[in-house]
């Protein structure tokens, strides 16, 4: 007895879905994350091969197209996967967040093409919903699409981070629904027959609107925009994926969709501000227009004293950020804290949900390095212990230790919450120079008189506090 293709297909959907829901579960703990993306990975792979088998169960009358077809789709996804295994590969992992924000770009517009490809076949017919939900999908998938490679090219400096005009609002707002209208009429009055002019006209709009609200936000606002496009990404799949009656591809849109939208919304809150607030205001935009004069002046410390005081703190708690990701310094780090610990300080690492350049990013980086999670601690769990605490580190972060954001109504990032390195007895934060943090505002903290400054590459400074703490111990 042979199974029919279909059967099989089927099947293998299934297989797929459950190793979409399972991968995504065992992501839900660092232990376990690695294996969840192996697994997560495994289930895309069944899903893509079995979209191969629909070729050996299609209709007689596709036949002469059947070669073409699957020609084309073979090269498609030889050249994609070339590419992305490629870049994958190669890529640092401070530029992790443009490349999540360009493949996420890419789903959306492949869930769009399909949309396309539906709305210009002159053969389809068309009934209500399905036309409804496709142009749903194109919709989205096209301001995802746009708005994607807007926050790539953000992200990776290659454009102005913010871009206002006057009357921004109002022109977004008639822009998009002049695309809604559009889709209207391709839906009501055309009945998904509409001239192709029209419907490119529907796409245009869509893709300009997902520009024009990309533009003005900025600050340190991208990361929830950039959750937000997934999870629109998400939804457009789902949606193209019911039009072709497509199970993988509405569960895994399904999944992307929602698991999306939940961290937009914690990465929104953790922010303190709600997501409508992120798209719609100025706040948060920009650097220039804040804030009242700084008092104090910066107090540069040597690495090696500042090392010789947290040896004989008791407790110490270290604050990672971007900096720390660009100095490939977590190692280093992880061994001096390693001395102390054996010194008998307590040490902690307090991670804030934005720090470094994606969600997880510091997490991603201890792990890396071998720190245990018991000493990792979020931000609200740790945030009351700074005032017991005798050293606070700031390891290449800025932002997220800006108290202006509790303290300064003027500044933009006010009413976001930040670790509360401040309250701690001493301060010493450690960065190159005078640079800024990625929102541009600049950090009162570093004036502050129980902060000292240890400047210099994280890395190198952490070679010389390893130095420093040995010297004392009587070792080299
Ligand atoms: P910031 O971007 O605020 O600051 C990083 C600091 O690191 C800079 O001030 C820089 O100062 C210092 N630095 C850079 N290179 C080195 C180096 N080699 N050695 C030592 N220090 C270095 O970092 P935070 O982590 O505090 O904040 C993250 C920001 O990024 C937030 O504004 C967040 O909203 C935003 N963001 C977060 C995303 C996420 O998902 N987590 C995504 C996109 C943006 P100097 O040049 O003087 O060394």
């Amino acid at each position: 007895m042979s199974l029919h293709p279909q059967f099989i297909i089927d099947a293998s959907y299934l297989a797929a879905a459950f190793l979409f829901i399972y991968g995504l579960k065992r992501m839900s703990s660092p232990v376990t994350a690695r294996s969840g993306i192996v697994v997560a990975g495994i289930g895309m792979l069944v899903a893509t091969l079995a979209s191969f088998l629909y070729f050996f169960g299609v209709a007689e009358a596709a036949r002469p197209h059947l070669s073409v077809n699957i020609t084309l789709a073979a090269t498609a996804l030889f050249i994609g996967t070339a590419l992305s295994w490629w870049q994958g590969k190669r890529v640092a992992i401070t530029a992790m967040p443009q490349m999540v924000a360009l493949y996420n770009g890419m789903g959306g517009g492949s869930a769009a093409a399909i949309a396309a490809v539906e709305l210009l076949r002159t053969d389809a017919h068309h009934t209500l919903i399905p036309l409804v939900v496709t142009i749903i999908g194109a919709l989205i998938g096209s301001i995802s699409l746009s708005g994607s490679l807007i926050a790539w090219a953000k992200l990776d400096g290659k454009i102005d981070k913010t871009w206002r005009m006057r009357g921004q609002q109002v022109l977004n707002g008639t822009i998009f629904l002049a695309t809604l209208a559009v889709g209207a009429y391709i839906v009501f009055f055309a009945h998904g027959h509409a001239d192709p002019r029209i419907v490119a006209a529907f796409f245009a709009g869509a893709l300009i609107f997902g520009v024009l609200m990309t533009m003005p936000i900025g600050g340190a606002d991208m990361p929830v925009v950039i959750s937000l496009y997934n999870a629109f990404t998400g939804l457009a799949v789902g949606f193209e994926g019911y039009v072709l009656q497509n199970p993988a591809l509405m569960i895994a849109g399904m999944v992307v969709g929602s698991a999306g939208t939940l961290l937009t919304l914690l990465m929104a809150r953790a922010m303190n501000r709600s997501v409508a607030n992120v798209i719609f205001s100025n706040f948060g935009v920009t650097g220039d227009e804040q804030q009242g004069e700084i008092k104090g002046s910066m107090k540069p410390a040597d690495a090696s004293d500042a090392a010789v005081n947290m040896r004989y703190a008791s407790k110490v708690i270290i604050a990672p950020g971007y900096g720390l990701a660009v100095a490939q310094a977590q190692h280093k780090l992880y061994e001096f804290v390693k001395l102390l610990v054996d010194a008998g300080v307590d040490v902690k690492f307090a991670i804030h949900p934005v720090a470094g350049r994606m969600p997880g990013h510091m997490n991603v980086l201890l792990a890396e390095a071998g720190v245990p999670y018991d000493m990792i601690y979020d931000l609200e769990d740790i945030n009351g212990e700074f005032k017991e605490a005798d050293v606070a580190v700031v390891i290449g972060a800025n932002d997220t230790v800006n108290p202006a954001a509790r303290t300064n109504k003027s500044s933009p990032i006010y009413g976001m919450p930040i670790l509360n390195v401040d309250q701690a007895k001493q301060v010493y934060v450690i960065k190159r120079g005078q640079g800024k943090g990625y929102s541009g505002v600049e950090n009162e903290l570093f004036f502050a008189d129980n902060t000292n400054m240890v400047y210099g590459d994280a890395q190198k400074v952490m070679v010389a506090m390893i130095q420093a703490v040995k010297s004392l111990e009587g070792g080299h």
